[in-house]
């Protein structure tokens, strides 16, 4: 049966145990023929990295995860010019250590950031395995997904996760081509969308304006979400697409305001706004 790994970022805390039980698996210890010692510096077959949203004072952190994801459509394999790359019957994808003549191949045709490393030492490409080793022992776990405290990582069978993969999110190479097109064998749920937020206040009162209306409207024709300021003056919408927007605000006794906006590229803290007393 075909192994699958699924990390629900939402779950995650960022306390980092999955990079720590994969560095106490792997560094120094020689599983050949799946793997030769990971070194001490510089490997990270899984990493948390934090990414930061917004800006102050509207800001959260999410943290995702870089690994090797097992595609079954997998570049490296056909990049590796020694043939030392293989795809079990499990679908974990080994870099054969006694293979592999250090030719980089794979880093250079793996598309993503961060998943492949080169053991200078041993001159040789090294990544996550799925703890192999320890599959064929005949554990049910991997070490980091074992070390998970909070249940972002679920590792097992294809066949028996279904239903976690059928929400797993629908992500984009940087090429612009659908992630699914490598066939991968890691899946995410719940990696974050973007946010939109700002302060309303009324500058000739100094006051913060509680209870505006404010309407956040696709641009390209999704939906629209509509909010009130919360007793801060605040709102705060997440879970948007990145998608072009128009923000109106309207409050009675204020002149409205419509602005746009982006999140393309990330999320928006529009600030603090003033809204003038006014009709329309
Ligand atoms: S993620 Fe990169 S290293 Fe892993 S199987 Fe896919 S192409 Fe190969
Ligand atoms: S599956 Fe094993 S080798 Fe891969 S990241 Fe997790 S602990 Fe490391």
């Amino acid at each position: 049966m075909g192994k699958v790994l699924i990390i629900d970022i939402s779950k995650c805390n960022g306390c980092h145990n999955c990079q720590i039980a994969c560095k106490d698996e792997h560094v120094g210890n020689d599983w050949s023929p799946v793997a030769k010692p990971q070194p001490m510096t510089g490997q990270f077959w899984t990493k948390v990295y934090d990414k930061v949203r917004g800006s102050v004072p509207k800001v959260k952190v999410s943290y995702l995860h870089s690994i090797c994801r097992h595609c079954d459509e997998a570049p490296c394999i056909k990049a590796c010019s020694n043939k030392a790359i293989y795809k079990r019957p499990d679908g974990i994808v080994i870099i054969d250590p006694e293979k592999c003549q250090g030719s980089k191949d794979c880093i250079r045709e793996c598309p993503f950031d961060d998943v492949i490393y080169f053991n200078e030492e041993l001159n040789i490409a090294q990544k996550c395995t799925f703890c192999a080793h320890l599959i064929d022992k005949g554990w049910d776990e991997t070490r980091c997904s074992d070390a998970c405290p909070t249940g972002a990582f679920t590792f097992g069978d294809e066949e028996k996760l279904q239903d976690l993969i059928a929400k797993a999110d629908q992500l984009t190479l940087k090429s612009g081509e659908p992630e699914s097109s490598l066939r991968p064998r890691v899946y995410f749920i719940g990696i974050p969308k973007r946010f939109i937020g700002a302060t309303i206040f009324d500058p000739e009162e100094d006051e913060v304006i509680i209870g505006a209306d404010v309407n956040i409207i696709s641009v390209s024709g999704g939906n629209t979400v509509s909010v009130k300021t919360d007793d801060f003056g605040d709102f705060w919408v997440d879970g948007l697409l990145p998608d072009k927007y128009e923000v109106e605000i309207k409050k009675s006794g204020y002149k409205t305001i419509k602005m746009q906006t982006d999140t393309n590229e990330a999320d928006i803290n529009l600030g603090d706004i003033p809204m003038q007393a006014g009709n329309g």
